[in-house]
């Protein structure tokens, strides 16, 4: 009865956290106690059948055998085991447990907490305390209202757990990221959006199990711990095919997943700072269209400090001149007459020497800072052309490139037309290089864009058409008056299809008008080839690379005839 009593007191503290169930396990014994809570009253319990355990694992396995769903009951015989929460509670304060409950068929979300009662004299620990409470998951603040995954504490929580319970286990850690989701919250609104997100969550807490643990990373990022076996199986090709093919048939807009992946975690590591590197692994394939899984390793850190370092650089770079520009000739295919030149930029990193632009443009185009580029390069094809004409040599049309961002600034054409005009040249000297990429943009605006830049009177040129989704439409859509063939054009020379196709191009090209140029012309060979289906103009190693800016001069003296 002084057992009982002494419980009692206890209990009155417990009360306001709503269990269903209380148990005592006393540690000299371990027998236990049994109470049933109902309606905030507590009573000894004679109705819970644990009650007619004497003996805690005896009752503890009778419960996880007939109540903790399946895949659950293996790591929670190991986390009730009197050693393990005695470990957990003696240093510590109170903790829970998640596990999934079958009541009647229906799986619900449940918690036991776990508690110690000390000796007033001894100091001891006399009895260890299990609280079980089943969660309203509409209530709970624990897991994610959208998803129906954990929120990102409870993750982090719950997967030290896991990492302390198993020391010996190899874990792995994803975070998957939805392609693009900015863009369907645009399209369809924010309800289908959270439609996704909230199927996508029923999808994979329905994969969840002991060994894999999901959480909300935030926004469309969803977090996943779990043993190597466990996360291998979830993006394995069947897996994905599955998860795909699923999604495809739920009645919602398709979508793209992207995986990036830490593998075998260390136990010793926050998992905040486990996630971020497996962040880091997404982050690195985010442009990367045909990448879809990344797993974190020490080059995707040391990619990643070096993007941080041209971030802090490129401003103070730009002001000391370490931005250069390069003039790769473009020439006429029949006359072999030098007629244009593209210009490409090119940076003189303090840190890291000399970069070419696929170093740095794509992370350009990420922060913004593509429109000082592509400004610098054309002010200074300005001054350069101002220059070699001052100097007396004869100049031909430069081509600069502009990328979407900077096409999409409102006075773009008039800071190029100004800068023409600074230098005292005619617009008809520059050439603007676009990418089929703008074609993902409202095209009645890009249209008038393009009207607008050729009103100007800078005539524009359509890149690398050909290397991706080109569609022959836009031919006939865009205003343009240059068509740039891609590269990959000239290692397919053999392929019978691809073949076609190049022709194709080139004929509609010559019926709408429009001037031709072959990039990556590396051989003669090739040249032939282009001469004879009509291409007007080539340019590539065959002829030059990009030069320098007293490289081109002299090449310009030379071919200026
Ligand atoms: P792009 O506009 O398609 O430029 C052609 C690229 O092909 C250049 O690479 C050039 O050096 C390379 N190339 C030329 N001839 C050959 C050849 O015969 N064989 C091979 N294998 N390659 C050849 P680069 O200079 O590294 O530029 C890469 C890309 O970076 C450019 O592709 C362009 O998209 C972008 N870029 C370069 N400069 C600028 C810039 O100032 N502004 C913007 N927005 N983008 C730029
Ligand atoms: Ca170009
Ligand atoms: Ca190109």
């Amino acid at each position: 009865m002084v057992d009982i009593d002494r419980i009692k007191l206890q209990l009155v503290d417990i009360l306001c956290k709503e269990f269903q169930s209380v148990w005592f396990v006393k540690l000299a014994d371990k027998s236990i106690t049994t109470f049933a809570v109902n309606n905030k009253k507590v009573a000894p319990n004679s109705v819970d059948i644990a009650n007619s355990f004497k003996n805690y694992d005896d009752a503890r396995t009778w419960y996880i055998e007939n109540y903790v769903v399946e895949h659950s009951r293996k790591r929670l015989l190991e986390q009730t085991k009197v050693e393990n929460v005695l470990s957990q509670v003696t240093d510590s304060d109170s903790y829970f447990i998640e596990y999934g409950r079958t009541l009647d068929d229906k799986i619900n979300f449940n918690q036991i907490w776990f508690d110690k009662i000390v000796n007033a004299k001894s100091k001891e620990i006399e009895y260890i305390v299990l609280g079980f409470r089943n969660i309203d998951v509409s209530k709970n603040t624990e897991i994610d209202g959208l998803t129906g995954l954990l929120i990102r504490s409870v993750f982090f929580r719950n997967s030290e757990e896991l990492l302390r319970i198993y020391p010996e286990t190899q874990f792995d850690l994803l975070i998957s990221d939805i392609v693009d989701f900015k863009k369907i919250n645009e399209t369809y609104g924010v309800k289908v959006a959270d439609d996704i997100l909230r199927w996508e969550g029923k999808y994979l807490a329905s994969m969840s199990n002991d060994d894999l643990i999901f959480g909300r990373y935030g926004g469309d990022q969803v977090v996943a711990i779990g043993t190597h076996e466990e996360i291998s199986k979830l993006i394995s090709e069947e897996n994905l095919s599955q998860f795909f093919e699923a999604e495809k048939n739920n009645g919602l807009p398709e979508i793209n997943v992207k995986f990036g992946v830490y593998v075998d975690i260390s136990h010793n590591e926050p998992v905040v700072s486990s996630c971020d590197k497996a962040h880091m692994a997404l982050n690195s394939i985010k442009h990367h269209y045909e990448k879809s899984i990344a797993y974190y390793n020490d080059d995707i850190k040391e990619h990643l400090d070096k993007q941080h370092v041209i971030e802090n650089s490129m401003h103070k770079s730009l002001q000391n001149g370490d931005f250069k520009v390069y003039y790769q000739p473009k020439h006429d295919t029949k006359t072999g007459k030098l007629v244009g030149a593209e210009a490409l930029v090119r940076w003189e990193h303090p840190k890291y020497g000399f970069m070419n632009p696929s170093d740095f443009i794509p992370l350009f185009e990420q922060n913004g800072f593509i429109t000082e580029n592509d400004r610098f390069v054309w002010r200074r094809t300005c001054e350069n052309l101002r220059r070699w004409a001052d100097m007396g040599v004869k100049t031909v049309p430069i081509s600069v490139n502009a990328s979407k961002l900077t096409m999409s600034n409102a006075d773009f054409v008039n800071r190029m037309q100004e800068a023409v005009k600074k230098n005292g040249l005619s617009t008809n000297q520059l050439h603007v290089e676009i990418t089929e990429t703008l074609m993902s943009e409202n095209v009645v605006d890009l249209v008038e864009k393009l009207n607008q830049i050729r009103s100007f009177g800078f005539k524009v040129e359509l890149d690398d058409f050909g290397s991706g989704y080109s569609s022959i439409n836009i031919l006939s859509t865009l205003p343009i008056d240059v068509l740039k063939l891609d590269m990959s054009f000239m290692q397919q020379f053999g392929d019978a299809k691809r073949y076609m196709v190049l022709e194709s191009c080139i004929e509609l090209a010559k019926k709408l008008g429009l001037k031709t140029v072959s990039e990556g012309v590396e051989l003669n060979e090739q040249k032939e080839e282009l001469g004879k289906l009509g291409v007007d103009m080539i340019q590539g190693y065959l002829y030059s690379k990009p030069l320098s800016e007293e490289e081109f001069e002299i090449y310009l003296k030379e071919h200026s005839a």
